[in-house]
């Protein structure tokens, strides 16, 4: 008889539930935390919610708008606005609203704070990199990818090193060029709408994986929380979960946790060990985020500006999306000197940094939440495992899994729509 478990309630998992819900296969999600969504959760802080750390979802998440518009009826809770990089005094970059690709043409062109030979060279790489279909022979890294076709200066540090720490969440001279060129590929060299920027006005756990539970739910299906699994084995032409209540029988499995959760999953299967090494051996990379709360009325020009010269590299403006007025939150992707600073710290810095954008320099308060391990590190040529595994009727989901997106929300999603496709 068909059952399945999904082991790990994050955006994959929940992926996965849905699609196997829709096509009423029995579905049981097991999640460890008290909460659904993993490293894209609500989180209560000073009687709040807020995230773990702002994201930016994009017109190109395919798959993650198409579940969004399964499990939640109605308009999605997203403010869609036309692709804005903007770092105040130094740079920026809007796309009008123009077929592709003359909207990013006349947005190269038209970009403020570089010179007119950098404008010519930006638009000029992005039309090499389309006569390579954005395909690399050998995998390198960014910042060599970025010197080998003349990107100095303005467009490099203002654009595209920003792009790169932002979507592969790896500083340019460690991140893989041919991740990059897919992530460019969907969105800049996309239709117009592909880099439309989306920003959640809901918390990420109410955004996707709450409205997939009552999905699953609704459809026959069970999600425990608070429920970790400790062990997967073999049971016959099934599997056995242990959990701390016992021990349960399922026909197929979808593994979805984070990589470094996977061996000790696995460590029962030794058919699997292969895929349990390679999961060890993925390095990490952080993603700090910075909350700051700043009298009522404090606003920014934009939801999301850049911020360059100092440790911030974002701030979303929390007061335009989630009616949270005066909440700034900062992000700082990938490894750098800020991990050597205390909180208080960090925050006193960050709000220096950012104390020209708002006009005030003191925050209410402020909070840090630290991710050491937000993402893999996406170093080129890295070995990802594949979603198929070894055993039949157990498969791997998570934005780690083999794929052509680094670790996102999109790159997560798909994975597990692939897994339950698979299965
Ligand atoms: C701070 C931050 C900012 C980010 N910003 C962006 C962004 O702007 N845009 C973007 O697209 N992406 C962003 N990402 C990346 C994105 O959040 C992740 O790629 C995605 O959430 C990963 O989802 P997942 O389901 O693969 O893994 P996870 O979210 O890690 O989910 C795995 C789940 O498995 C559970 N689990 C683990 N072990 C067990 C067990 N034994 N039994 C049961 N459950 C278990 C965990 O509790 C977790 O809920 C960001 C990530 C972070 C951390």
């Amino acid at each position: 008889m068909t059952r399945v478990a999904v082991v790990g309630g994050g955006w994959a998992g929940m992926a996965a539930a849905v699609e196997l819900a829709e096509r009423g296969v029995p579905v049981t999600v097991f999640e460890a935390a008290r909460q659904l969504g993993g490293r894209a959760r609500g989180v209560a802080v000073n009687g709040l919610v807020l995230d773990n750390g702002p994201h930016l979802l994009l017109g190109a998440y395919r798959e993650t708008l198409r579940l969004l518009e399964k499990v939640r009826p109605g308009p999605l809770p997203l403010l869609r606005l036309p692709l804005h990089l903007e770092i105040p005094g130094a740079f920026r970059l809007h796309l009008p609203s123009l077929p592709a690709p003359l909207h990013l043409a006349v947005g190269l062109l038209t970009a403020r704070g570089v010179n007119w030979k950098e404008r010519l060279a930006a638009a000029r790489f992005m039309e090499s990199l389309k006569r390579l279909r954005f395909r690399l022979e050998q995998d390198t890294t960014v910042d060599a990818l970025l010197r080998l076709h003349g990107q100095h200066g303005a467009p490099s540090r203002h654009l595209w090193e920003p792009l790169c720490l932002a979507a592969l969440n790896t500083p340019p001279a460690k991140a893989s060029a041919q991740v990059f060129l897919n992530v460019l590929r969907d969105s800049l060299a996309g239709s117009r709408d592909a880099c439309d920027m989306l920003l959640p006005e809901t918390d990420f756990t109410a955004l996707f994986p709450a409205p997939a539970a009552d999905y699953v739910r609704r459809r026959g299906g069970e999600v425990r929380l608070s429920c970790p699994v400790r062990a997967i084995s073999k049971e016959g032409s099934g599997y056995a979960l242990t959990t701390d209540g016992g021990s349960e029988i399922f026909s197929h499995v979808v593994c979805a946790v984070p990589p470094q959760r996977l061996p000790a999953l696995l460590a029962g299967l030794p058919e699997l060990a292969g895929t349990a090494k390679t999961a060890a051996g993925f390095r990490h990379q952080p993603i700090y985020n910075v909350y700051l709360q700043y009298p009522p009325g404090t606003r920014l020009s934009q939801p999301l500006l850049g911020m360059a010269g100092g440790l911030g590299q974002w701030v979303f403006d929390r007061g335009w999306t989630h009616g949270q007025d005066g909440l700034m939150a900062v992000t700082l992707s990938g490894e750098g000197a800020h991990e050597k600073l205390g909180q208080d710290e960090l925050a006193a810095t960050v709000a220096r940094e950012l104390a020209p954008l708002i006009g005030s320099a003191t925050p209410l308060w402020h909070r840090v939440v630290a991710d050491k391990r937000a993402t893999f590190a996406c170093t080129p040529a890295i070995s990802r495992p594949k979603g198929e595994t070894a055993l039949p009727g157990l498969v791997l989901a998570g934005d780690y899994v083999e794929g052509d997106y680094p670790a996102t929300l999109e790159g997560a999603v798909r994975s597990g729509v692939a897994a339950a496709r698979r299965l």
